[in-house]
């Protein structure tokens, strides 16, 4: 492998830019040529590039966001597409890509990777954390603290009014943000798609807290949660079955993937991308770089796309007792 690309795909989140600095670099320093894809899939169709070298990626690392630009792109869902873009890399002598992003652009990595015969390594960045073969995806961390900052500030109003917050947060197949944010903000509930908890339970629980004394409450909501209403309806109906309560409704949106990267998140997006080029040199393909137990680990693109990362069920419980 003497040329590497690299691209960001998909939803970007904070500590992508750490990635790219750290696949950029990783490539100055065993002398391997580097090129960077701008607009992930859609960039290495039209042949957008450019050569990258260890300055090229100064005073990135504390940024939000993706310098090579992030997009979604129809065009590589199909066998043209891809075949294009094959094309353009041979073009540019590029023997091998590392994909940043998450399952989606894992599983068009795969089909590439299997049609052309060019090595491709995924990185796992996305805030929503529910990529198998990780413990941790690169922006995660990131979005769980400004979620917490957000919800500390709706706390101040909630409680100065004695206010119900029904606060959506993102997580449309994974309740990750929902669970850890909705425990580090002192949350009253917490609503994910992996448990159906029921409209009668929801209100039984804010009922009691309510003759508990409790004056005013949080409830953290994910995007796809299962309980069949979207978090307006939610809040409208507690409210008609629960007059007392004051509900209001916000919705975090967009603000969750921007921002500085935390350190866990620059430093988890540091390791995992130096691995990734080390893997390629290695000789080795189709991977996706994970951190377990702490531990910089690899599997099979293959694995992490048939894999389901699952949430910790302890922590409704824990949530649960916290919130009596
Ligand atoms: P996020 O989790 O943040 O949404 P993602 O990587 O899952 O990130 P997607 O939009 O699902 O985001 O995928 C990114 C891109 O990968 C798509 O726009 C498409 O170009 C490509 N892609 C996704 N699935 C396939 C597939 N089955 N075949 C080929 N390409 C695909």
């Amino acid at each position: 492998v003497r040329k590497i690309g690299v691209m960001t795909s998909g939803g970007d989140s904070p500590g992508m830019n750490a990635a790219i600095r750290a696949v950029v670099r990783t490539c100055a320093y065993y002398h391997t040529d580097c090129v960077g894809y701008f607009r992930g899939y859609q960039g290495m169709i039209n042949g957008e590039s450019m050569d990258m070298n260890a300055r090229s990626v100064r005073n990135i690392v504390n940024m939000g966001g993706t310098i090579l630009q992030s997009a979604r792109s129809k065009e590589f869902m199909t066998k043209e597409g891809r075949a294009k873009a094959a094309e353009n890399l041979r073009e540019n002598e590029v023997d091998a890509m590392i994909l940043i992003g998450g399952d989606g652009t894992f599983r068009g990595g795969k089909a590439f990777s299997d049609e052309h015969g060019i090595p491709v390594i995924g990185v796992p960045g996305t805030i929503d954390n529910d990529i198998y073969g990780t413990h941790y995806t690169i922006g995660y961390d990131t979005a769980l603290n400004t979620v917490v900052e957000a919800i500390d500030k709706i706390r101040d109003t909630a409680s100065s009014h004695n206010r119900l917050f029904f606060v959506e947060v993102m997580g449309r197949d994974a309740g990750f943000i929902a669970l850890n944010s909705g425990i580090g903000a002192g949350a009253e509930e917490i609503l994910i798609p992996e448990e159906d908890l029921g409209l009668e339970r929801l209100l039984d629980s804010l009922e009691r807290s309510r003759r508990a004394g409790k004056t005013s409450s949080i409830v953290v909501v994910s995007e796809g949660d299962k309980i069949g209403k979207n978090v307006f309806e939610l809040a409208e109906y507690v409210k008609k079955n629960l007059p007392d309560y004051d509900a209001r409704v916000t919705v975090l949106g967009h603000i969750q993937r921007g921002g500085r990267p935390s350190c866990f998140d620059r430093v988890l997006a540091s390791r995992l991308s130096v691995k990734a080029v080390e893997l390629l040199l290695d000789g080795k393909k189709d991977l996706m770089v994970g951190m377990v137990n702490n531990e910089i680990e690899s599997c099979s693109l293959d694995q992490a796309l048939k894999g389901k990362h699952t949430i910790n069920k302890d922590l409704l419980r824990i949530s649960e007792i916290l919130s009596t």
